[in-house]
């Protein structure tokens, strides 16, 4: 089941929070078949966030003439569009605060964590600390080991996430390995809620999160076709360090 989700976000998986009149890239009200991710990732929840301005930024991104500076700008603006919707439903407390006129009661986001996985996700690192310039981050390093293909973790610093809300940024979520032991990693520091951020993700990465996670809600931007044999998303936009970095 698909659902509509806040300011054009689907979102699939368990317990829609909106009515399910959406079928997943298509505008509200369409009739279409959902794709087939929609009908194979259940349990997970997974909001795409395809509204006009993401996808705008989004295809930017895409475009293999996109320049490394074009690139770094448009990849902090999807980023920032992305984080919105994610944390859309994250805990508030309610405060009370003096207007000029009055007191008016108002609502303030609790703790907030960012844990980028190097080095892709310093892509989106800015448009969080951007907006929650009191935001604690933590950064996570993990490369590919040739011999067993696992992902081996050569950088961790965390803050204490116990009890805080964390995103985990990766742009790519591909074949899913980083992303799971990054939540995983995360997860050892018992956080109240962990939200995995990326700006594409192929039906594999989907797929391990949510044999891993299930508990962890994910957003993206676009859900793409499949993963190449080297393990690139396509169609994707290739290597979005080497694009965000010029390498
Ligand atoms: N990482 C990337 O940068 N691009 C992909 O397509 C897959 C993983």
């Amino acid at each position: 089941m698909v659902a509509p989700r806040g300011a054009g976000g689907n979102r699939l998986g368990p317990e829609p929070t909106g009515p399910a009149t959406a079928s997943l890239h298509e505008p509200r009200g369409a009739v279409s078949a959902p794709r087939r991710t929609a009908d194979t990732i259940r349990r997970v929840s997974v909001t795409v966030v395809d509204n006009a301005l993401a996808g705008h930024l989004l295809t930017q991104l895409r475009n293999e003439r996109t320049p490394p500076p074009v690139f770094r700008t448009l990849a902090k603006r999807l980023a920032l569009t992305l984080t919105i919707e994610a944390i859309r439903d994250l805990p508030t407390a309610e405060v009370e605060v003096q207007t000029p006129l009055e007191p008016a009661t108002g609502k303030i986001l609790g703790d907030l964590v960012a844990v980028p996985i190097l080095r892709a996700g310093l892509g989106m690192l800015e448009a969080v600390t951007e907006l929650f310039p009191e935001v604690a981050v933590g950064y996570i390093g993990l490369e590919r080991d040739e011999a067993s293909l696992q992902p081996q973790s050569y950088y961790r610093k965390l803050p204490p996430v116990e009890g805080r809300n964390v995103l985990v940024l990766d742009p790519m979520l591909a074949t899913g390995g980083s992303g799971s032991a990054a939540t995983a990693a995360v997860k050892e520091g018992r956080p109240a809620s962990i939200r995995f951020v990326c700006v594409v993700s192929a039906p594999e990465g989907l797929k391990k999160m949510e044999a891993d996670h299930p508990d962890v809600p994910i957003f993206t931007a676009a859900i793409d076709r499949q993963l190449n044999e080297h393990g690139y998303i396509l169609p994707g936009l290739g290597d979005f360090g080497d694009r965000l970095f010029g390498t």
